[in-house]
Parts: C-alpha cells; sequence; structure tokens
C-alpha cells in the first residue's frame, strides 16, 4: 500500500487571520505543533482542518487560505464558526468547563448545558467537514479537548475512518472527572478512537480508570506506553505520548551572534545577581501568584539573599476579555507591588515583571541569561517552556526548578529539582539550594536534561505517536 495521507484536526489553523488596518492578512503559527507536522503533511499531501480564528462571515477566507496552502504544500480546510458558537463552544465549554476540570481546579467549572450543546453542534460541524474532505484510506489524528466528539460523530455519521486523538492536558484522577455532568457521553465519544493518547502514563491511566468505571468488564493488555483497551463493543488503544520541542531550533537560537549578544545585555543590566526566570500564559493554571508568594518567603527566610537575586517574571496576555483572567491579573499586580514595595532598596528591585508576549529573540536570550528557571504550574498538561529552557541553556549551568504537576516532570525528575508549587517554603528553600549548587552539580543535571529533550524532541513525538497507530492492523505507516 501507498503512503496514507495525513489530516491533521484541531481547533485553529497552523495559520492566523489578521486583520491589520482594515486588511487581511495570513500569518503562518510559529508553535512546535505545526513545526513538527508541517514537513509530515508536505511529505505526504495532507490536510489541516481547523477553524480560521475570524467569525466576519465578510473574509474571504477561503481565498486567503488558499495562497497560504499553495506556500505551505498541504491543504487547509475550513470550519465556519458564528460568533455564538465560538462563545458556547469555545470560551464556555472548552475553557470554562474542560480546562478548569482537567487541570484539578472544579471550583472554577461553570457547568452550564447551553455550553455542552454548542460543544457538541459544534463537533459534528467539524466532523462533517472532516467526512466530507477525507477518504477511508486516510488517517485522522484530531488535537485537544475542544474536539473530542469526532470519532464519535463520524461513525453516528456511517463514515469509516481511522483515527487518533491526542490530548494536550491533563486527563484527571476519577473522583475529579466524576463530577462533570456529561462524564458518560465524553468516555463514550473518547473511546470510538483507535488511538486516545495523553501527555503521560498517569493521565492515561487516570483515564482508563474512568472508562472502568463505567464499563466494570473493560480489560487492558500490555503494561509499556501503549496499552490496548477492550470494552465488549470496542478495542482501541491508549497511549502516553509526552509532547516536546523543536530542540536545535531553540539550540541554535541560543548561540547566534546577535542573540548571544542580547544574552550578554541582559546579564550586564544585573550584574552580581542570579537571575530566576519565570515564563507563563498568563493563566490560574500556572501558579504565578504562589510563585510570587514563594520569592517573598525566600527573601524573608534566606535574607543574605537580598540584592542578590532577580526575580524575572515574563506572564504573556491570554484570554484578556474573561473576567477572570482580568482578575488573576490584578492579583499578580498587587503582590508584585507588595513584594517590591516590602524589599527593595536604591538600585535593586526584587521582581522583574514582564506582561507582554516576547519576540522569539527575546525570549530565548531570557532563556540562556537565566540561572535559575522557575517553572512551578499548579497543574500543566506538559509544559514546553520547562523544555525550551534546557534547550538554550548552551552554557549548562542553570537550574530547572520543577513542579511534581506539571506532566514534563515525568521526565525530567532525574535531573530537574521538584517541588509542590503550593509549598512556598519548600519552592523557597529549592531556589536557595539551586543558589549555591556546585558548579560541576549544575553541569550534570543540565547535561542530563539537554540529552533528554534534544532526543525526545518534537520529531521524536510526531513519530511514536503515528508508528504507534499504525504498528498493528490498522495498515501501513513508514517512519516519518
Ligand atoms: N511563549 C510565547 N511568547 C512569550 C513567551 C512564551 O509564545 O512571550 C511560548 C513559549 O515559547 C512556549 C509557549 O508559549 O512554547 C507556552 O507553552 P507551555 O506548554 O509552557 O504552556 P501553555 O501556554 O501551552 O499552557
Amino acid at each position: 500500500p501507498g503512503l496514507r495521507r495525513l489530516v491533521v484536526v484541531s481547533n485553529r489553523l497552523p495559520a492566523a487571520l489578521k486583520n491589520e488596518g482594515g486588511e487581511w492578512t495570513v500569518k503562518p503559527g510559529a508553535g512546535g505543533l505545526v513545526t513538527a507536522l508541517a514537513p509530515v503533511l508536505r511529505d505526504r499531501g495532507g490536510i489541516w482542518i481547523g477553524w480560521s480564528g475570524a467569525s466576519d462571515p465578510t473574509v474571504d477566507v477561503d481565498g486567503l487560505l488558499g495562497s497560504f496552502s499553495a506556500k505551505a504544500g498541504y491543504e487547509l480546510r475550513t470550519v465556519q464558526l458564528t460568533e455564538e458558537e465560538v462563545r458556547g463552544y469555545y470560551f464556555g465549554f472548552s475553557n470554562e468547563v474542560i480546562w478548569p476540570l482537567f487541570h484539578d481546579l472544579q471550583t472554577r467549572c461553570h457547568f452550564d448545558p447551553g455550553y455542552w450543546r454548542t460543544y457538541l453542534d459544534v463537533n459534528f460541524k467539524f466532523a462533517e467537514q472532516v467526512a466530507r474532505h477525507t477518504g477511508k484510506e486516510d488517517y485522522v489524528w484530531v488535537h485537544d479537548y475542544h474536539l473530542m466528539h469526532q470519532a464519535f460523530f463520524l461513525k453516528s455519521m456511517g463514515v469509516k475512518r481511522n483515527t487518533g486523538f491526542f490530548l494536550h492536558i491533563p486527563f484527571p484522577t476519577p473522583d475529579i472527572f466524576m463530577k462533570l455532568p456529561w462524564r458518560w457521553k465524553i468516555i463514550q465519544a473518547l473511546i470510538e478512537f483507535d488511538m486516545v493518547g495523553f501527555q503521560t502514563t498517569q493521565d492515561r491511566d487516570n483515564f482508563v480508570r474512568c472508562v472502568r468505571h463505567f464499563i466494570p468488564e473493560c480489560t487492558t493488555e500490555g503494561d509499556g506506553a501503549v496499552v490496548t483497551v477492550r470494552t465488549g463493543s470496542r478495542e482501541f488503544r491508549a497511549g502516553a505520548f509526552p509532547i516536546s520541542i523543536d530542540f536545535n531550533q531553540f539550540a541554535n537560537l541560543a548561540t547566534r551572534e546577535d542573540i548571544v549578544q542580547k544574552t550578554f545585555k541582559l546579564r550586564e543590566a544585573l550584574k552580581h545577581r542570579k537571575i530566576i526566570l519565570g515564563v507563563d500564559r498568563l493563566d490560574y493554571t500556572k501558579g504565578i501568584p504562589e510563585r510570587i508568594l514563594a520569592i517573598r518567603t525566600l527573601l524573608k527566610r534566606f535574607p543574605e539573599l537580598t540584592g542578590r537575586v532577580n526575580f524575572v517574571q515574563v506572564a504573556v496576555p491570554s484570554r484578556e476579555d474573561v473576567e477572570e483572567y482580568k482578575d488573576l491579573r490584578d492579583e499578580i499586580d498587587l503582590l508584585v507591588g507588595r513584594v517590591n514595595g516590602e524589599f527593595s532598596f536604591p538600585g535593586w528591585v526584587p521582581v522583574h515583571y514582564h506582561y507582554r508576549n516576547l519576540q522569539r529573540e527575546d525570549l530565548v536570550a531570557y532563556y540562556a541569561a537565566a540561572d535559575i528557571a522557575l517553572v512551578t504550574p499548579l497543574r500543566d498538561g506538559m509544559n514546553l517552556v520547562a523544555k525550551e529552557y534546557c534547550a538554550c541553556n548552551a552554557s549548562e549551568s542553570g537550574v530547572l526548578i520543577l513542579s511534581e504537576f506539571a506532566g514534563a516532570a515525568a521526565q525530567m525528575q532525574d535531573y530537574a529539582y521538584l517541588v509542590n508549587p503550593y509549598d512556598l517554603e519548600g519552592v523557597a528553600r529549592a531556589v536557595n539550594r539551586a543558589f549555591h549548587w556546585d558548579k560541576v552539580d549544575r553541569r550534570r543535571m543540565m547535561v542530563g536534561l539537554r540529552d533528554h529533550v534534544r532526543s525526545h524532541n518534537i520529531f521524536w513525538w510526531v513519530d511514536s505517536f503515528l508508528q504507534a497507530s499504525f504498528s498493528t492492523n490498522l495498515g501501513d505507516f513508514p517512519p516519518v
């Protein structure tokens, strides 16, 4: 058999439509997923199906995307959504129900039945597009929590496709998952995929336990990263595939002459001080207020570090129209002000806070300049910042302090300093130890981290998901 075509389905297309001064333009996405999938799609003549991000019906979306497709070498197909659909399916069900619940923050959930209905309607719309633009030889790879019903609706339409799903966020334990009013419907939908992929074996096991709750006779076979699950009516596989970054792209940027200059300037500006770095989208799962409080604890418990460290926090604006995110921004502003008010003196301010999206070059310079990365989400599917920091740490002298609740901890625990982000004293102690850590030990840890991320990069991830999806009875899918 020839090469099977790959069809990627995600909420957003890998191209963003932007209105610049009244004129619409199309810009390619810069994320790791796009970088990794683009060559596969190009080589196989694949398709990417998703929402364009524009709800304005007067925009010539097809025309704009057509020119993008011609350059990219693979097809793009859009799903047009109305503003109301975006509200219910995206802002509502995806971001106010699944996002908080799957990050163990059920008190932030708004279980609105209207959201659920719109979620199903939009999923049906996506599935119609998938059915229309694919054939039965194609492999359909669906991404993330916005689109959990794709395989279910394809089946209900009588459309047979091989399907895989990858969940980029955590999958919660049964006691949390059971709070979802539509829990059984979600499980019923997910077990229709041929492969259900998660970030960690813990996420995968949580999912299998939830399946077993509803279908007690369900059995699993295998004990590696991928297991076979049988439920009586269904047989599918569930696996752990930790997502990653384009290691070389970051590592090469970090050693590029102009960025080395930028890094040097940053270090000069904060001379004789160790730089502790936090980089996150401004989201309540990232534990930014707790981290600022841990810095406060650090300065109180270890006053000898006063004037000798700088905590640099980059917060990337996110979901700015949402009330909860506005409140979080205010809370962080307040805490930064408080800590700086309490400890600063002429010539030294402990917390440097940047609320903005950095250019890639500047981000890499910050990573390269930082002595300590403080990556302390309350819960995170993976956390790519942790991996990007290691890739950019060309000097191999940095220390990664990582939350045990980030998916990345499962892979990086041997070489990172794991902490509980709720334990402010524990985080402060970790920073203090990292501050005093001997150079030889720091290098040993960072070399271990870099070796791991270099070999387990984003291309390895795509390869392992597709290889596992095609390793038994689904047909041929040679190495990518
Ligand atoms: N990032 C960005 N702009 C910035 C700082 C960071 O786009 O100013 C990127 C960063 O390079 C990383 C991503 O945002 O790839 C964050 O990914 P992560 O997995 O850590 O968290 P997520 O935001 O997906 O929850």
